[in-house]
């Protein structure tokens, strides 16, 4: 049975061969991957890491004209309060309804953990199905559901068959997976099985019975279908990124589309109806692309993050080489480097040599790497939060540019503190909620990414550099707040190896 077919999506501990747990040169974590000795490895002390659930929920706040049921104890659904103001903002940046989704619980409580929950979270669909009246149910499975062993597929199904909202089941139980990008794979699942993913007659296009003209009507549908390409965002990419790459492949003649956040039931409906399907990172959507293959035919394209000048120009040419524009794509990339050369060029002096810690997702810290070594920059060290076999050939090339380079797997914050003392760089690039700690050690910080900002394309390289050589021009926050606050650390900790519970 196919992963698709079945009701609860794996996590990525099942489904891939990852590790979470590593530390050596760049080459030695390819040659323990390739040899499985990296899903041996396992740490003797653990700090707590994030709950996968929080970032599906993330990912189906942004759907428009959608409704959430939290399956689970009340507290797994305070997130969502923080959450509305980040997914309205989203949806007015992409000229959209800036109108949060309402949220239930199910409020599960001790009596219903023994008792079970199943009858609550129908009543509670129903609920929101008259109350509301949404497009799109999302049921949140939690951690206690999954524990207890509610049915929440079959409750859903049946939902489904009497509600007028489309009812999708999310499946996330937090402590099943240790790689958070499961969440990725938990929210596809629920749209693959549950939505609809082809248009409609008559809802999304009329049929004509006119021999002629319905002949005419579907060579201009071919026509544009053939020049289609959706581009995957996730919640790390915003609208600016995906302009960036609007506008880069709009200069080829194709026309792209952004899924599958903030999109509607009605967009998603258009899914199957584009030409290639392009990854904007190898992690967030493979569980996706290789079901569009598998159910529509279409093809997909996996070429790492369109970030710096190499990265970017490679994301180019693997599109265009779908539809034979290679030597379009070259001209796009060349003039398009040549303006962003002039652009930088006033700035790289004040960043030449600077020594750089890169923290955050395992496709992003390698292609981000190569990028700043464009620019002049010195990588000391990557820190990357899980490894799959599908950053394979990102490392490949991460390798040939850095064969000297250390690389952790880890997601561990005592250890990147441990990291960051011993190797003393001069910046620290990671996930924006790393950024307090950093100040507090009195280390410059720039965040990896930011939904806010750019990152992607040539636009993105201006705006990244922009911001590292504004982050050295003034330290004076992290000098005040670490000189006034002290880490929770013993100085015995700093004393050992960062990896000291790292054990094979
Ligand atoms: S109980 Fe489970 S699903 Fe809920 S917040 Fe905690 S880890 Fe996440």
């Amino acid at each position: 049975m196919s992963f698709y077919d079945a009701a609860i999506p794996p996590v990525r501990d099942q489904r891939l061969k990852i590790g979470d747990s590593f530390a050596g040169s760049v080459c030695e974590m390819l040659d323990c991957a390739k040899s499985g000795c990296m899903l041996r490895r396992n740490r003797s002390f653990w700090q707590t890491g994030a709950c996968q659930m929080a970032l599906t929920l993330m990912m189906a706040a942004t759907v428009e004209r959608s409704a959430i049921v939290m399956h689970g104890p009340i507290g797994c659904g305070a997130q969502l309060h923080a959450l509305s103001a980040q997914t309205n903002k989203g949806k007015a940046q992409r000229g959209k309804q800036p109108v949060p989704p309402p949220w239930v619980s199910t409020n599960l409580k001790e009596s219903d953990v023994i008792g079970g929950g199943e009858r609550k979270l129908r009543e509670t669909i129903e609920y929101v199905d008259r109350e509301f009246r949404p497009e799109i149910i999302f049921v949140v499975s939690t951690c206690a559901p999954n524990i207890i062993g509610d049915d929440v597929e079959d409750i859903v199904r049946k939902a489904g068959e009497s509600a007028a909202a489309h009812v999708v089941s999310l499946h996330c139980p937090g402590f099943k997976s240790r790689v958070v990008a499961s969440a990725y794979d938990a929210f596809y699942h629920g749209l693959l099985r549950h939505l609809p993913l082809s248009p409609e007659p008559w809802r999304d296009f009329v049929p004509h019975h006119d021999g002629a003209a319905e002949e005419l009507g579907k060579l201009k549908y071919e026509y544009i279908r053939g020049r289609t390409v959706n581009i995957w965002n996730a919640t790390s990419i915003g609208p600016k990124d995906e302009d960036e790459l609007i506008r880069l492949l709009g200069a080829l003649g194709l026309k792209a589309r952004v899924f599958a956040e903030y999109a509607s039931a009605d967009e998603m409906r258009m899914v199957s109806q584009a030409a290639l399907n392009a990854s904007m990172c190898d992690v967030h959507d493979d569980y996706m692309l290789s079901f569009l293959k598998e159910k529509f035919g279409t093809p997909y394209v996996m070429a790492g993050m369109p970030i710096g000048f190499k990265g970017t120009r490679r994301w180019l040419e693997a599109i265009a080489s779908r539809f034979g524009l290679e030597e379009d794509a070259g001209r796009v990339a060349d003039y398009e480097e040549r303006r962003a050369r002039e652009a930088i060029a006033p700035f790289l002096p004040e960043i030449e040599g600077k020594r750089v810690l890169l923290c955050g997702g395992v496709v992003r810290v390698g292609t981000e790497a190569v990028f700043l070594k464009e620019l002049g920059m010195d990588v000391i060290s990557f820190r990357a939060y899980h490894y799959d076999d599908g950053a394979e050939e990102v490392y490949g090339q991460v390798a040939e540019e850095f064969p000297d380079a250390r690389i952790a797997v880890s997601n561990q914050l005592f250890e990147f503190c441990n990291q960051i003392k011993e190797l003393a760089p001069d910046l620290v690039i990671s996930h924006n909620g790393t950024q307090g700690t950093l100040a507090k050690l009195g280390v410059t910080g720039v965040q990896l990414f930011d939904a806010d900002k750019s990152f992607f394309g040539y636009g993105g390289l201006f705006y990244m550099l922009r911001r590292i050589v504004f982050a050295f021009r003034n330290t004076s926050y992290q000098k005040r707040l670490s000189a006034r606050v002290k880490m929770p650390y013993r100085d015995s900790w700093y004393e050992k190896d960062a990896f000291h519970y790292i054990k094979d």
